[in-house]
């Protein structure tokens, strides 16, 4: 048996038709650029996140770039983030010429730890980037009263959490501005790359919108240098047929889960996700603590089945960012998480024999 740890087939099988009568039609019509189904979309995603304004863009990386130069950050800004997440979050500050400040994670839910945050805070703070990891959101009520506090602009890296919940607020709209990612492993993909930044501010909602056309407004007069980072309109047609499905398909996800939580409960050298009890996770992972994890993803891998290492290595101690000056140790947490985190298959339509499968193969392990 070969188990994927995603497997997009499944849900293209089910919307084939409509895809590609979409697709057609734009090709037929020829507006590629901002076409009609990429505001279509837009609503649909307000509507969906409960928020007022959706921006879409070329892809989650470019949201965070646009919210971060939306937010005025650059120069000497100093903004303020986890070392264990997707790279991008990093590298965006980065792109905007301000200056990354890690804050270490907490061990249970691999989000950033609100109780570390103000002593990383100095008078060149301008920003929290703030991660939901997996899907799961981070403690959104202490960030924003500590952002508060301190005068901070809050981003939300939302790129695998859409749908998630904190406290009853929808992810990626509590703070200032939240962005998406539709790369094709995320829960709501499309066919490309693809991104969007959310927000309840109609001033940072004009904005934004001009900064995806290299801040221009009108046409060929710029008051900002931004970015040429405009949603596809073929994307956005394929977006606009899966986003009527994402509930179910999160759904499912939380059933897949509740099957490992269930079953592996007693596999004492694993310990399951941990979901805080305001939070409700989309699962856009399931991703284990492991005891001797190295040897565990070699007999998952042996076994065919589909398993990764999300993240093997902290943002702190990648050689690109050497220059910020971090050294190992730095981030315990962190450092001690990358070496025994593993994430196994939880997409929508993985059948139940291949979770089954899993389940053996860990408990084999063990054995
Ligand atoms: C995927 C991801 C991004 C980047 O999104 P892209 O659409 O691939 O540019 C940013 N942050 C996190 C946490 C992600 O998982």
């Amino acid at each position: 048996m070969k188990v994927n740890l995603l497997d997009l087939d499944a849900q293209y099988a089910s919307l084939r038709g409509d895809i590609k009568n979409e697709i057609a039609k734009i090709m037929e019509s020829h507006q590629y650029i901002l076409g009609p189904q990429v505001k279509e979309f837009e609503d649909m995603v307000a509507d969906y996140c409960r928020c007022d304004y959706a921006i879409g863009c070329a892809s989650g990386t470019d949201a965070l770039v646009l919210a971060l130069k939306a937010l005025d950050i650059a120069g000497d800004d100093e903004v303020i983030t986890t070392p264990f997440t997707f790279f991008a979050t990093a590298s965006s500050i980065d792109r905007v010429g301000a200056k990354t400040v890690f804050v270490d994670i907490k061990a249970d839910t691999f989000n950033i730890d609100p109780d570390k945050i103000e002593a990383a805070i100095t008078p060149k703070t301008k920003a929290i980037i703030v991660v939901h990891l997996f899907g799961q959101p981070a403690e959104m009520d202490k960030i924003m009263q500590i952002a508060k506090k301190h005068n901070l602009k809050v981003i939300e890296d939302n790129a695998q959490g859409i749908g998630a919940e904190y406290d009853g607020k929808v992810a990626g709209t509590i703070a200032d501005i939240g962005t998406l990612s539709f790369f094709p492993s995320k829960n709501l993909g499309c066919m490309g790359d693809g991104g969007m930044c959310l927000s309840n501010d109609s001033e940072l909602a004009a904005k934004l919108k001009q900064l995806r056309v290299h801040g221009e407004n009108p046409k060929y007069y710029h008051k900002w240098i931004g970015l040429n980072s405009r949603l596809d309109t073929i994307q956005a047609a394929v977006l606009k047929i899966k986003l009527p499905h994402l509930d179910a398909w999160s759904d499912a996800r939380r059933k897949n889960a509740e099957y490992y939580y269930e079953m592996m409960k007693n596999i004492a050298e694993i310990q399951m996700p941990f979901i805080n009890e305001k939070a409700k996770s989309i699962f856009n992972q399931f991703t284990l603590i492991a005891q001797d994890r190295d040897r565990l993803l070699e007999h998952l891998q042996a076994n065919d089945i589909g398993c990764a290492i999300y993240y093997p290595m902290p943002l702190h101690l990648q050689e690109c960012f050497a220059k910020l000056g971090y050294k190992e140790g730095d981030f315990p947490i962190a450092e001690e998480t990358v070496k025994r985190v593993i994430s196994i298959p939880v997409y929508s339509e993985i059948p139940r024999e291949h979770q089954d499968f899993v389940i053996e193969k860990i408990r084999e392990f063990y054995k």
